[in-house]
């Protein structure tokens, strides 16, 4: 019998609504977590060509900030019914390079789809203030007008959904666009930028520029970006932040996290314990708004980890297409990462509860496999608790109190998301006002906003004032300008030099 070997793919840029066909000096391998597989050949791009993009979006900016916002509003229309037809392959993409299995895929998208359409409605959300006879004769009105060429840098772990979280709003507002999508799971990227030419969005509104640190720092240097939303790991976003304010630009950069999930006496543990079970593993665990902290006051600790213990025996790893609960982690470097915490946690003293490292997987023998692992008893000084594990780790820390719970997480130098399990109205409202947190869950274990609120968090994981999405982000994309207009009554108004009144 012969084997098939297939060759990977070429992953290339997608410029002025064209795919490259220059020849990159760099590229990258891009796998299947499932298999182990090289699937894909990444061309990175050089700062050079960083900067023929950008000046390629440059001028297809200019006619599209004077588009009319009735033709930017059909686009966007188009857009939204493309990416609601071809779902279904955008999460096939995302499962085959990213790992997580198809259903969660799917969901994503849709998460994404909803910032689709929260931008269709630009015209209202462009709509200024009107004053008349602010002073005698006098008019002051309020317009937003869009800024240039904005980047998005995204990370691995939501493809498709992290770049929509931005994009169509960007363009709605009448920006050009360059995303820098991640290096390890590039191809949805791509194939939902492809869709907005589909829609017909003029060439080079929107591109796809692939690459590493060099192409980032391009970005972040080049006088034609006005604006840049990055969203990845703290020290990346802290160094994205640093760079690009120092070149003047306005910037957003969301960071890591380290979600807690508090669970007071009075909850309901059967809904508490799928709800950790739901944003612990979902994804492996690789989600800025996964519960990697399990907050337990003590009188019900045991009876929590029991239960979670018993949903957790019935969970299945494998191949995201197979029907499985949870897939592989996104490579074998951050697999191995993984594993090491809980090397860690072992030797730190807490009580692992369940091992995933010997769990057995529905995929490939080279896939980049860790099953859901628990510990119980874990301290605050233990590195499982300080560091974004950012894997199906879930750490269960006791407390003796809702006090010494919401401190534990007021300390924490991360405020992404958290959540409150409870029956006692009283005790989740003063959780929402007390807790230094950007999104909150009140029986709601993944907090994540729908998109005409914002998404973001607050201290380490979060650079910059404004978050994504909602209001946010049409005021991110756009800069003010207030006019204040008098018509005369044809009379001449003669000279005065003094401040102007309002009279
Ligand atoms: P990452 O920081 O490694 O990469 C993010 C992006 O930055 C990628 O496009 C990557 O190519 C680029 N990059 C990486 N190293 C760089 C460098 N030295 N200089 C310039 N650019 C660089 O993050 P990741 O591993 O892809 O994603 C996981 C992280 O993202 C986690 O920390 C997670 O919490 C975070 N995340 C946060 C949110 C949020 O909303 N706060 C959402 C999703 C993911």
């Amino acid at each position: 019998m012969s084997t098939v070997s297939t060759e990977p793919a070429r992953i290339t840029h997608l410029i002025g609504g064209r795919l490259w066909d220059g020849t990159s000096e760099r590229t990258s391998e891009v796998f299947n977590p499932a298999s182990g597989d090289v699937t894909g050949r990444l061309d990175l791009a050089s700062a050079d060509l960083v900067g023929e993009v950008v000046g390629t979006a440059r001028t297809a900016w200019d006619a599209w900030a004077n588009t009319s916002l009735a033709k930017r509003t059909q686009v966007l229309f188009a857009f939204r019914e493309l990416l609601n037809v071809r779902k279904q392959e955008i999460a096939a993409l995302i499962t085959a390079e990213h790992g997580k299995v198809l259903d969660d895929a799917l969901g994503e998208v849709t998460r994404g789809l909803e910032v689709a359409e929260f931008a269709c409605g630009i015209p209202q959300l462009l709509k200024g203030g009107f004053t008349e006879n602010a002073s005698t004769n006098v008019d002051v009105y309020s317009l937003r007008q869009p800024l240039g060429v904005v980047a998005v840098i995204s990370p691995f772990n939501f493809p498709a959904m992290v770049p929509l979280w931005f994009i169509p709003i960007a363009i709605a507002c009448g920006n050009a666009v360059v995303l820098k999508p991640s290096e390890k799971d590039p191809s949805a990227a791509v194939a939902v930028a492809r869709l907005w030419t589909e829609a017909g969005l003029p060439d080079g509104v929107m591109n796809v520029v692939h690459g590493d640190k060099e192409a980032v720092d391009a970005l972040l240097t080049h006088p034609d970006v006005k604006a840049v939303s990055f969203v990845g790991s703290t020290p990346i976003a802290r160094y994205v932040y640093e760079t690009a304010t120092a070149h003047g630009k306005r910037v957003q950069a969301l960071g890591g996290a380290k979600n807690h999930m508090l669970v007071l006496p009075d909850a309901d543990l059967d809904l508490a314990a799928d709800a950790a079970i739901n944003a612990g593993f979902g994804s492996a665990g690789e989600r800025c708004m996964a519960i990697s902290a399990l907050v337990a006051v003590d009188s019900i600790a045991d009876e929590l980890v029991e239960k979670i213990t018993d949903r957790m025996r019935k969970l299945r790893t494998g191949d995201g297409t197979r029907g499985c609960d949870m897939g592989p982690l996104v490579t074998v470097a951050h697999r191995d990462k993984v594993a090491g915490y809980v090397e860690a946690g072992v030797g730190a003293g807490a009580t692992l509860v369940v091992d995933g490292r010997k769990d057995e997987f529905d995929g490939g023998d080279q896939g980049f496999w860790l099953g859901p692992t628990l510990f119980d008893n874990v301290a605050p000084q233990m590195s499982i608790y300080q560091d974004e594990i950012f894997g199906p780790v879930l750490s269960v820390v006791r407390v003796k109190s809702y006090e010494e719970g919401l401190n534990l997480i007021n300390a924490n130098p991360y405020g992404n998301g958290t959540a409150i399990f409870t029956n006692d109205g009283g005790a989740a409202r003063r959780f929402q006002n007390q807790v230094e947190v950007g999104m909150v869950g009140i029986n709601v274990p993944i907090p994540v906003p729908v998109s005409y609120y914002s998404f973001g968090g607050w201290k380490d994981s979060l650079f910059g004032d404004t978050h994504a999405h909602g209001m946010d982000g049409v005021h991110f994309y756009t800069r003010g300008k207030v006019v204040t207009s008098r018509w005369l009554d044809p009379s001449h108004g003669g000279l005065n030099l003094g401040f102007p009144r309002n009279d």
